[in-house]
């Protein structure tokens, strides 16, 4: 029943996988060194979720002779059989049933006394496609009532599809990084996310336990107090930079929020073993700030924390963080006109980053960072704003909010998964919120995904860039990228476009053409 093969031909197993994965232009959902998939918190997530609730392996992979190519799950028959992992059912055959996840990679499933599904039926990870049964496989196989599961991915020249040991790569998933609201989870490691620091810590805030309106009102302030800018000292010009340890002796403010004096945010910080460069980080300041406004930490402002969280409107919320956080002189009048400025400037903020007219697409903002509905700044905070200045390929070659977010988001594994292009625009689209479904790698399956798809409109034909909208995502059977509109690189000159490309560069600004080898683009866009 099980094909025996040479014991030269698995060591060829993973890197044929790779050259695959480089062809199709997809990757697989495989650890190819048997890795899991690390993400935020130190969590890991599987590429494949158990095929039965029962996780006892009776028989594992055998790589002897007679092999054994999959895992055997011993359950009584009549025990639900689970998809290992998004799919379609290519295969409904005698008592196998066979799930196609990938360009490359099927999940086969034997011994199923009824199935559930039928061929070209679409899974999710979990759902019952149908009930184990009973079978003698012959040693070192079991017999009897089990399960058998394979984890299968396609070979030579793409004709045949050939058993992986699957043992490292099925287990629990990542816990979904949108459950529960924003799930920004800048307060467990994520990314700050946002193109500038009013936008990074309006959306910090907006996915802590902040409304918009609260988020926007403590921004208010901070852009009264600093600019937003983590290593500036009271009296000193915009962009200027004193380092800690050189204020920390100082009388006056410093930092986002002009602790005042600087010592009071800065000493405790030393103390607890964080260096300059750590202290004088916006992550570290809005983390520094957050403790104290949950009234933990060794500067404690519960009261003040309270006082923002009970403000309906953004103008309360910056009166209420000037009035009970900073407390400038003078702040006992609430006509001072400081307050009426900051309430200004949170409006501005709210208005600009709060899913309002800063939102480029889709969405109606209801939540900041990951889950802020904005397709341009997701990609752009993901991206290295230059072309051809981060030729690498490894991870550490990708922007730092590309490196947490990536893993966190998509869980690409293979081959140089931070150049994939069809990775890098699914973890646009499920971080920002837009579109949690987005299917996760292969530039081929995902424009299937958005024709097939109510949530987007598809152009085939668009020629000009006149034509498209930022936030359009272009995608044919080899490539694929995020349209943002005109913006100035970091190296001054213009670009329209952030892209992957596999194998030879990590996210960064591009731009936008038609065809590829042949290929006319598809343009999918967000209906509104
Ligand atoms: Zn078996």
């Amino acid at each position: 029943m099980l094909p025996i093969l040479g014991g030269v031909f698995l060591f060829l197993l993973l890197p044929l996988l790779i050259v695959i994965a480089m062809m199709a232009g997809s990757l697989a959902a495989l650890g190819g060194d048997g890795q899991c998939v690390p993400i935020a918190g130190g969590e890991v997530g599987k590429p494949f979720g158990y095929p039965t609730k029962e996780h006892g392996i009776e028989q594992g992979w055998d790589n002897g002779n007679p092999k054994h190519t999959g895992l055997d799950y011993k359950v009584a028959a009549g025990t639900a059989v689970l998809a290992a992992a998004d799919g379609r059912v290519v295969s409904v055959d005698g008592d196998w049933v066979k799930i196609q996840h990938d360009e490359g990679v099927q999940t086969w499933y034997e011994f199923l006394q009824s199935k559930k599904v039928h061929v070209g039926d679409k899974v999710k990870r979990g759902d019952e496609i149908g009930k184990s049964g009973s079978g003698d496989e012959g040693k070192p196989g079991i017999s009897g009532d089990h399960l058998h599961f394979e984890l299968r991915a396609l070979m030579n020249g793409g004709n045949q599809f050939d058993p992986i040991d699957p043992t490292d790569q099925v287990g629990d998933a990542a816990p979904d990084p949108n459950s529960g609201g924003c799930g920004c989870g800048n307060g467990s490691g994520g990314p700050l996310i946002g193109t500038n620091n009013q936008q990074k810590a309006f959306n910090f805030f907006a996915s802590n336990g902040y409304s918009k309106e609260q988020a926007a009102g403590i921004v208010g302030n901070m852009i009264h107090e600093s600019g937003v800018e983590p290593a500036r000292k009271q009296g000193s010009p915009p962009g200027s930079v004193t380092h800690p340890s050189d204020v920390v002796g100082y009388s006056g403010g410093w930092g986002i929020v002009q602790w005042t004096p600087a010592g009071k945010m800065i000493t405790p910080s030393m103390e607890q073993g964080a260096d300059d460069n750590k202290i004088e980080s916006l992550e570290f300041q809005l983390s520094f700030l957050k403790q104290q406004l949950d009234g933990e930490g060794p500067v404690p402002e519960g009261d003040a924390g309270q006082q923002v969280k009970k403000a309906k409107t953004v103008e309360d919320a910056a009166v209420a963080f000037g009035r009970y956080f900073e407390r400038f002189l003078g702040s006992d009048n609430l006509s001072n006109a400081r307050y009426s400025q900051r309430k200004t400037a949170a409006k501005e903020v709210l208005q600009t980053f709060g899913g309002g007219a800063g939102g480029s697409t889709g969405g109606a903002g209801g939540c900041a960072g990951a889950g802020n509905g904005d397709i341009v700044a997701t990609a752009r905070s993901l991206a290295w704003d230059t072309l051809g200045q981060h030729p690498g390929v490894a991870k550490g070659d990708a922007k730092p909010e590309y490196q947490n977010a990536m893993p966190k988001y998509n869980g690409a594994t293979t081959y140089t998964p931070y150049t994939d292009c069809g990775v890098f625009v699914a973890t646009v689209m499920v971080m920002s919120g837009v579109d949690k479904e987005y299917f996760r790698r292969g530039t081929p399956s995902q424009r299937d995904y958005v024709r097939g798809s109510p949530k987007y409109q598809v152009f085939d034909n668009l020629n000009s860039v006149s034509e498209l909208q930022p936030g359009d995502i272009f995608v044919n059977n080899s490539h694929t990228f995020i349209y943002t509109g005109n913006y100035k690189g970091g190296d001054g000159r213009t670009y329209n476009s952030v892209s992957a490309s596999l194998g030879s560069r990590v996210p960064q600004a591009s731009n936008a053409y038609f065809v590829l080898n042949g290929d006319h683009f598809s343009v999918a866009r967000i209906k509104k």
